[in-house]
Order: C-alpha cells, then sequence, then structure tokens
C-alpha cells in the first residue's frame, strides 16, 4: 500500500510529492500526460519567484527532477474513480486499482470550449487551444484570440511572433487580465481589439477554417471577419469527475477545502487549480502542494502508527 498517491503531475502534484517523499514516505504519482501539467502549454512565466523568466517545459522539467532522487514512483494511468474505505482509499484507473493511506487530487483544470457552431469540426484544422503547441503553424497569417482574461491576452501576445495581425475579441468592452498584460498588449502594434462583440459561428472550407461571423452583443449587428486560425481561451472547467462520488466538490465541480488542503473525507486532500479558489497560478499550486505533502505526513503519523 502507498502511504500517498497523487492523482496529477503539474506542479501542485509534483511539489506535494517532493513534500511526501522528503517525509519518508511511499509516493506513487499518476499522470495520464507529461509532467508539467498546463505549465507545457506555455512559453512565457514571468511570475514564479525565482526566475526572470522561464519556458513552461524547462521549469516542468526543473520541478520533474528532484522526484527520481526522492524514490517517486511514476505511474501512467488515468485516474477514473477514487474510493475511500474507512482508512483505505482505492484509486482506480482504466485497468488497475491502487491502495493508499492518503490520496492528494491535483488534476487540475482543463479549457472550456466555446460552443459555437463549426468548433468543433475545426478543431485541429484551424482552431487551437494551445499557442504554444500550434502558433508556429501560423506564420504570416491574421489570427483571431477569443477572451479577455490572462491566457487569451499572454498567448495572443505570443502569437505576434509569428502573425500579420492578431485580434482579440473579447464579449465585453474591458478585459479581464491583469494591467501588466493589458498594458502589454494595447502597446503592441500587431494587435487589435474587437470589443463587445462574440463569435456567432466559425467557417471554413473542407481543410481548414476561413473566418468567422461576429454579432456586436450591444447592437445584434452581424459581420464576417477572414482569419487563417482561432485561438480560444474562454477560461477552465475543474478536472474533478473522479471524485463525483466522494461529494467533496461544489455545484461546478471546484474540489472544496479546508486551509489545510483536507476536503471532507479523512485523508483524501485537493490543491491546485481544482480547488475552489480565487488565484489559479503555479506559486499558489506549489504552495498548496507544500501544505498538503506535509499534511499527509502528520496525517499517517496520527492514524497509522
Ligand atoms: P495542472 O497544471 O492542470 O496539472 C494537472 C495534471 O493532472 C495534468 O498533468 C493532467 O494530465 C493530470 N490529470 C488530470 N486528470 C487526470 C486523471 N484523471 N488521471 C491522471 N492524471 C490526470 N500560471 C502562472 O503562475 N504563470 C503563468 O505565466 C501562467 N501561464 C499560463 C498560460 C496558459 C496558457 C495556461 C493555460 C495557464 C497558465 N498559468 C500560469 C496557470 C498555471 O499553469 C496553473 O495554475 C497550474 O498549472 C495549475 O497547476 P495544477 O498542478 O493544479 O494543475
Ligand atoms: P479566465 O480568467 O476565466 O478568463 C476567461 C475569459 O473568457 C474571460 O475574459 C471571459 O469573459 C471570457 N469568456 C468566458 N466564457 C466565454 C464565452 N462563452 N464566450 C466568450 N468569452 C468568454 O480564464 P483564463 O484566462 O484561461 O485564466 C485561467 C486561470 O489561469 C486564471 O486564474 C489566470 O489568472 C491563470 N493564468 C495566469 C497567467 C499569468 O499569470 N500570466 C496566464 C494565464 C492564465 P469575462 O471577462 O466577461 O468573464
Amino acid at each position: 500500500m502507498y502511504d500517498t498517491l497523487i492523482i496529477g503531475s503539474g506542479p501542485a502534484g509534483m511539489t506535494a510529492a517532493l513534500y511526501a517523499a522528503r517525509s519518508n514516505l511511499k509516493v506513487g504519482i499518476i499522470e495520464q500526460g507529461a509532467p508539467g501539467g498546463q505549465m507545457n502549454n506555455t512559453s512565457e512565466i514571468e511570475n514564479y519567484p525565482g526566475y526572470e523568466h522561464i519556458s513552461g517545459p524547462e521549469l516542468s522539467m526543473k520541478m520533474y527532477e528532484p522526484l527520481e532522487k526522492f524514490n517517486v514512483e511514476h505511474i501512467y494511468g488515468i485516474v477514473e474513480n477514487i474510493e475511500s474505505d474507512g482508512l483505505v482509499k482505492r484509486v482506480i484507473t482504466e485497468d488497475e486499482t491502487y491502495e493508499a493511506k492518503t490520496v492528494v487530487i491535483a488534476t487540475g483544470a482543463k479549457y472550456r470550449l466555446l460552443g459555437t457552431p463549426g468548433e468543433e469540426e475545426y478543431t485541429s484544422r484551424g482552431v487551437s487551444y494551445c499557442a504554444v503547441c500550434d502558433g508556429a503553424f501560423f506564420r504570416n497569417q491574421d489570427l483571431l484570440v477569443v477572451g479577455g482574461g490572462d491566457s487569451a491576452v499572454e498567448e495572443a501576445i505570443y502569437l505576434t511572433q509569428f502573425a500579420n495581425t492578431v485580434t482579440i475579441i473579447h464579449r465585453r468592452d474591458e478585459l479581464r487580465a491583469q494591467k501588466i498584460l493589458q498594458d502589454r498588449a494595447f502597446a503592441n502594434p500587431k494587435i487589435k481589439f474587437l470589443w463587445d462583440s462574440v463569435v456567432k459561428e466559425i467557417k471554413g472550407g473542407d481543410i481548414k477554417v476561413s473566418g468567422v461571423t461576429v454579432e456586436n452583443v450591444k447592437t445584434g449587428e452581424l459581420s464576417e471577419h477572414d482569419f487563417g486560425g482561432i485561438f480560444i481561451y474562454v477560461g477552465m472547467n475543474p478536472v474533478s469527475a473522479m471524485v463525483s462520488k466522494l461529494g467533496v466538490t461544489d455545484d461546478a465541480g471546484w474540489i472544496m477545502t479546508n486551509d489545510k488542503m483536507e476536503t471532507s473525507v479523512p485523508g483524501v486532500y485537493a490543491i491546485g487549480d481544482v480547488r475552489q479558489k480565487e488565484l489559479r497560478q503555479i506559486a499558489t499550486a506549489v504552495g498548496e502542494g507544500a501544505i498538503a505533502g506535509q499534511g499527509v505526513y502528520h496525517y499517517i503519523t496520527e492514524n497509522f502508527s
């Protein structure tokens, strides 16, 4: 039996693993993809202390490397369910069941779909959710970025290195993004804005996207615009389906914890973006990982010795 099983190897999960493993616990980390989580989708991180700026994949590797030294076991799998049977927890993947004394859920959040006609049809054919992954395919094109938060504005700025122009379409007349990102976008000659506007339809031919129909939400006016690529950043949803039977989420699926990262089920912790909270950042994910990694040590000492 594992002392702790951590689900997800984003910054939250990797930090919890480091803290738990340094307390000499038997630690497994179950991940369905590459270590790093959402950090792998960004080229430019400049608000993680200690680095003036660093790419997401590079920071991911820096967080991953020490886990080897402390014998954290990496397990590939997609966790489908978590059960609590008194002191024993069961983590169930598509083809394995693992037992642990404690479980730390660090499954993060995933991009939200826009839900307009054409979105699904043209995904990977001009519609993308990852500028870092796909931006270089769109050299010298006119691109559209949907959304007004940190992701939309930061990634729009990133795309200007490849694109001819980048238009940010936002449903209001004011961005949600941090002021520093707004200032950079407003100062960038390649970035234009479509305010008070939403995408009604994504259009294209047999092969790829060609543009969008836009509605001005104040006037109801429709207009047609040509774009070679569309990047969608309209927020995130929690990745918490695996705990739906534990009753630890709010109505939107964010996991509720106290400030020790404990859920209402003893021995089950939640950290990082999947938590109900205000600020979803690498620094907050890491802080919560440290709290949970230390918390499982105390829980095991109190309940299993
Ligand atoms: P995640 O990073 O989401 O990691 C969760 C992990 O869990 C993933 O690896 C996933 O594969 C795994 N997982 C999920 N479900 C399962 C399952 N069922 N079974 C197994 N594994 C599973 N923050 C900053 O501080 N600075 C920035 O500059 C910044 N830029 C960003 C740019 C973009 C484009 C995006 C999308 C986010 C950015 N963020 C930034 C936010 C930051 O990346 C997140 O706050 C942070 O990654 C959250 O960490 P996490 O460990 O909670 O979750
Ligand atoms: P977000 O902050 O939730 O912003 C989503 C944006 O999309 C908002 O502007 C929202 O409009 C808009 N939107 C939502 N639904 C829409 C719809 N159906 N149609 C059109 N527009 C829609 O999400 P995010 O930008 O992905 O950021 C997620 C988290 O990661 C945040 O906590 C953020 O701070 C963090 N992050 C941080 C950095 C950084 O620190 N550099 C970078 C990226 C992300 P409204 O404004 O009108 O609600």
